[in-house]
């Protein structure tokens, strides 16, 4: 049996309705910094109107940070950081989807830590400063399935002054609560419920191939592939299919607790520096992009054809029997969802940045290159992004 390590201490509460039970659950402060998007969808929607009737029930006041963006930049954590620091706040309560989770997490450093939010970045032009105060305790309310963001201990922030995204970690960045409440999902439009789903769906394909794999890890990657693979379709095309949501929350919740034990692999560094540059990317959609080339270039060098064999056959392909079987139900996959033509050019994106893209990936988040069982060079990946140009 393979070593394993886990520490998730995030207490989930899963289900249709349970934002309505947020009062019953013990809450880690007083004072609130609720942290949602800069759009209007929370308030259109109602979701901040029921999250504030729930900290009244529990007497917890709170003031509302409403600025952040997708793709959220450090200008914005330290606005963030210092209205929690205005307002007293002993705890953050994020109601959005992982931008906003991920940034309320590094408005936590910030709120009880002195200096700039790159400060504490270890990779790129950070200068990898220890946090010394504990940060506030955050409470993750997802309204999208996508980043796994309400699990783990990692949040992404971008320096739009270096063109830098990448990750940060903290054991004390775990939330102490998340609730994850589907119904809050069904407002998310198709496409964005496509990206966010295929997020989530790489982070276990990614873990289930990367070298950090290990039984724990797996055992969430198969289900987690299984059920997203499945219900994510439906989802796409029918946005109230409560079940259809319900697989996929789980899916993504289930992914995010692979990051945890296991971790993804250079994919999510190729990406990073895609949207690091451009800030209307999302995410999901980038990996989507360069999900065909890249896992075919993971199979021409055989990083572990069995397990590909697998995946193709946890997402529905049940006769797969070789590698490249895992590509045609990723493009099937793609397609049912409406992805499969998702243009860079679109983006604004042109063929010469892929030299500065794989320069940018490795320099910013060379530490996922290290979790591929098959080193990658510069020019393959070079090659990846000019495969998936379009
Ligand atoms: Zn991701």
């Amino acid at each position: 049996m393979e070593h394993f390590n886990m520490y998730i201490p995030t207490r989930a509460i899963f289900g249709v309705g349970e934002l309505n039970n947020l009062h019953k659950q013990a809450m880690p402060g007083k004072r609130a910094l609720v942290v949602i998007s800069n759009g209007r969808s929370t308030r259109v929607n109602g979701y901040l109107d029921r999250l504030e009737e729930q900290l009244k029930l529990t007497g917890i006041s709170y003031a509302v940070f409403d600025k952040v963006e997708a793709n959220p930049l450090v200008g914005t954590v330290m606005a963030g950081g210092r209205t929690a620091r205005e307002n007293g706040c002993d705890m953050i309560v994020a109601l959005g989807g992982g931008s906003v989770i991920d940034a309320a997490k590094a408005i936590a450093v910030v709120s009880t830590n002195d200096g700039d939010y790159w400060d504490y970045i270890s990779g790129g032009t950070g200068k990898g400063r220890a946090v010394e105060c504990r940060p506030l305790p955050v409470v993750a309310i997802p309204t999208t399935a996508g980043t796994g963001s309400e699990t783990d201990s990692a949040c992404v922030v971008t320096n739009d002054r270096t063109h830098e995204k990448t990750g940060f970690g903290h054991p004390s960045l775990y939330p102490v609560l998340a609730v994850i409440d589907p119904e809050l999902m069904t407002t998310v439009p198709a496409a964005f419920t496509a990206y966010q789903g295929f997020d989530a769906l790489f982070h276990s394909i990614e873990g289930y191939v990367s070298n950090r794999a290990n039984p724990m890890s797996d055992m969430y990657a198969q289900t987690a592939i299984e059920h997203i693979a499945r219900y994510l379709p439906m989802a796409v095309n029918d946005g109230n299919d409560l079940e259809a949501r319900s697989h996929v929350a789980w899916g993504s919740y289930l992914s995010g607790v692979v990051m945890c034990v296991g971790g993804v692999t250079s994919q999510h560094s190729l990406e990073h520096a895609m949207s690091a540059y451009h800030q209307e990317l999302p995410h999901g959609a980038g990996l989507v992009m360069i999900s065909r080339a890249y896992f075919s270039h993971m199979i021409e060098v055989h990083a572990c054809d069995e397990r590909f064999v697998r995946m193709a056959r946890a997402m529905g392909m049940a006769d797969a029997a070789k590698p490249g079987d895992f590509i045609k139900a990723l493009g099937k996959l793609q397609d049912t969802c409406g992805v499969a033509d998702l243009k860079m050019s679109d983006y604004g994106i042109s063929m010469e940045e892929a030299a500065a893209f794989a320069c940018n990936a490795r320099e910013t988040m060379g530490r996922l290159f290290q979790l591929d069982r098959v080193q990658i060079s510069e020019e393959d990946c070079i090659q990846i992004y000019r495969k998936s140009y379009k």
